[in-house]
C-alpha cells in the first residue's frame, strides 16, 4: 500500500488527514456541478453604465443632458433644434386609452358599413373599404391592391390592438416584459396605417364623381373621419417617455457575441462623461449607455437592458441603402408620370389619364384647392423626397458640413410627408371599385399606378434607411468632442421659450 505525498494540483481541494480536526467556518460549500481540476482563468466581467439624465438627439446625434420635464414642456436639441423630449399635460394612460377604444369601435363601424354608393341612370353600385383592393387584384394589379389593403384594412386594427395592449400594460405599476416588443412593433407599423391619407383620397374621388353621377356618402366615411381624429389623438396624448420609465433597467445584459455584461446606473450630471465613441443610445426607448471600450459604429452591440431592442450606434449601410432605393425610385418615377394611371370610359368614350392630366382636369373644373392638393401630394412630394434624399446622401458621402441644420429639418419634413403621396393611389382604388358599369361608365387602373405606388413605397423605405445623424458624423461634428461648458437643450412651455437648465452642463458629441 502506498501513500501519495505529492502536493495537490493547483486549484484542487485537499482532503484532510485522518484524525485531523475539522475546519469550521473557513471552507465554502462547493457550487453544484463543480468539477475538480485545474481552475480556468476567469474572464473579467464587461460593464455597461446607464447614463441617467442624458439623451441623444435622434436628428443630429448630439448627447445632452435633459432635465426631468414638467407637464407641457418640450425639450429641443441645442444644436439642430430637433425635438428630444416632450411631456404631455393629460393623464398618461386613461386619455390615450379612451381615444384608442373609440378608434376600435370606429374601425369596426367603418369595416362593416358601406363607403360610397354610386347611382348613374338608376344603376347603382355600393362599395366598402374592401372593394377597392379586391377590384385592383381582379384587374391584375395585385401588389397595389395588397398595398391599399394593408394600409387601410389590415394595419390599422393591428396598430389599435397593439396600442390597447401597450396602454393596458402601462396601467400597471411596472411595465411587463412583453410590452416593449409591442411598443417597437407599434412604432414600426404606425406610419403604414394611412387612414388620414385614405380620407383625402375619398374626398378627391368624391369630387371627381359628383359631376358624373349621384353619390351617396356611406356611414363608413363618417366612421373613417372619426377614426382619423381618434388615432391622431391617441398618438398626441401618449407620453412615450413615461411609459418607458415604468420599465426597470435589467442588472445584466448580453452582448451580441454572448458575453454577459453587468449593468450599473449612474447619474450623468455627477460624472465626467466618457468619450463619445463609447456611448450608445437605444433608438427605441432612448436609454443611453456607456461602455468601457469603443463601440462599433454599425455592428449590433447587444440588446438594450431596458427594452431588449437591438442597440447599435448607427443604422447599417444607411447612405448606400438610401441611394440604391432612391435610385430605383428615380427610374420608376419616369413611367409613373409617362404612363396613364387609370382609364376613364364614359358612354363609350374616354381614354388614359396620367397623374398630371388628373391635376389639369381638376384645375379646368375650377377646383383649384383640390388641384393644388393633388399636385402637392403627387408631384411635389415625390420630387422633394427624391431630390432631398439624393442631396442628403450625396452630401454625407462627400463629408459636407454646409447647412447641416437645414438638411436635418428637410429630412424631418421628408420623413413626415412621405405617406401623403398615397392620395392618388387610394383615389384610384376607390374610383376603380365604384365606377364599374361596363360601357356606360368604367374606370380601370393602368400601369402608371403600379409605378407610382412603387415610387412612394421605395422613397418611404429610403427615408427609413437613412440615418440623419450620419450627416453630422460625416461633417466631423460627432467626433470625440467634449463640450464641457455647453448649455443644455432649450425647453419650451406654453409657447414661450425658457431655459430650465443651469448655464453650464456637460454635453458630449456622439
Ligand atoms: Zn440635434
Ligand atoms: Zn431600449
Amino acid at each position: 500500500m502506498t501513500t501519495d505525498t505529492s502536493p495537490p494540483a493547483h486549484g484542487a481541494p485537499t482532503n484532510p488527514a485522518p484524525g485531523a480536526p475539522k475546519r469550521r467556518g473557513l471552507g465554502r460549500r462547493l457550487p453544484k456541478g463543480f468539477k475538480f481540476g485545474v481552475a480556468k482563468t476567469k474572464r473579467p466581467s464587461l460593464r455597461l453604465h446607464v447614463l441617467d439624465g442624458l439623451s441623444e438627439c435622434p436628428s443630429c446625434g448630439f448627447f445632452q443632458q435633459v432635465p426631468r420635464l414638467q407637464p407641457g414642456q418640450v425639450a429641443d436639441c441645442k444644436r439642430c433644434h430637433g425635438q428630444i423630449g416632450r411631456r404631455r399635460t393629460n393623464p398618461p394612460v386613461s386619455t390615450p386609452l379612451a381615444f384608442c377604444l373609440a378608434s376600435a369601435v370606429l374601425y369596426f363601424v367603418a369595416i362593416t358599413h358601406s363607403l360610397l354608393t354610386f347611382d348613374l341612370y338608376g344603376r347603382t353600385r355600393t362599395v366598402s373599404l374592401l372593394t377597392g383592393p379586391g377590384e385592383l387584384w381582379r384587374e391584375g394589379w395585385g401588389p397595389v391592391g395588397v398595398l391599399v389593403l394593408l394600409a387601410t384594412v389590415v394595419i390599422p386594427p393591428i396598430v389599435i390592438g397593439l396600442m390597447l395592449a401597450i396602454l393596458t400594460a402601462a396601467s400597471r405599476p411596472k411595465l411587463p416584459r412583453w410590452a416593449p416588443g409591442l411598443m417597437r412593433r407599434y412604432e414600426r407599423l404606425r406610419p403604414w396605417s394611412m387612414i388620414e391619407v385614405y380620407m383625402l383620397g375619398v374626398f378627391v374621388a368624391y369630387t371627381k364623381l359628383i359631376d358624373l353621377a349621384h353619390i351617396e356618402v356611406g356611414v363608413a366615411v363618417y366612421a373613417l373621419a372619426g377614426l382619423m381624429l381618434t388615432m391622431a389623438a391617441t398618438d398626441s396624448t401618449l407620453d412615450v417617455e413615461r411609459v418607458w420609465h415604468k420599465r426597470p433597467v435589467a442588472r445584466f445584459a448580453r452582448r451580441a457575441d454572448g458575453t454577459r455584461v453587468i449593468i450599473s446606473t449612474v447619474d450623468a450630471s455627477e460624472m465626467v462623461l466618457p468619450p463619445a465613441r463609447r456611448i450608445v443610445s437605444c433608438t427605441s426607448c432612448g436609454l443611453v449607455c456607456a461602455a468601457d471600450y469603443d463601440i462599433p459604429q454599425e455592428r449590433v452591440l447587444g440588446n438594450c437592458p431596458r427594452c431588449q431592442a437591438k442597440v447599435r450606434r448607427r443604422k447599417p449601410q444607411g447612405v448606400l441603402r438610401c441611394m440604391l432605393l432612391t435610385g430605383s425610385a428615380v427610374i420608376l418615377y419616369i413611367p409613373a408620370n409617362l404612363y396613364p394611371v387609370m382609364t376613364i370610359i364614359q358612354v363609350g368614350r374616354g381614354g388614359g389619364h396620367t397623374i398630371l392630366a388628373g391635376v389639369r382636369e381638376l384645375y379646368e373644373a375650377h377646383m383649384l384647392p383640390l388641384a393644388l392638393l393633388v399636385f402637392f401630394a403627387s408631384i411635389t412630394v415625390p420630387v422633394l423626397k427624391i431630390v432631398g434624399l439624393t442631396m442628403m446622401a450625396w452630401c454625407t458621402w462627400r463629408g459636407s458640413a454646409t447647412r447641416l441644420i437645414d438638411r436635418g429639418r428637410l429630412f424631418r419634413i421628408i420623413d413626415a410627408i412621405g405617406r401623403w403621396s398615397m392620395i392618388d393611389v387610394f383615389m384610384i382604388s376607390i374610383l376603380v371599385a365604384i365606377v364599374h358599369l361596363g360601357r356606360l361608365a368604367n374606370i380601370s387602373a393602368e400601369p402608371g399606378v403600379f409605378a407610382f405606388a412603387s415610387v412612394v413605397v421605395l422613397t418611404i423605405f429610403a427615408a427609413d434607411c437613412f440615418d440623419p445623424r450620419l450627416m453630422w458624423d460625416a461633417a466631423g461634428m460627432n467626433g470625440v468632442l467634449l463640450a464641457k461648458n455647453a448649455t443644455g437643450p432649450k425647453t419650451t412651455q406654453g409657447g414661450g421659450r425658457q431655459s430650465v437648465l443651469p448655464s453650464a452642463t456637460e454635453s458630449v458629441g456622439a
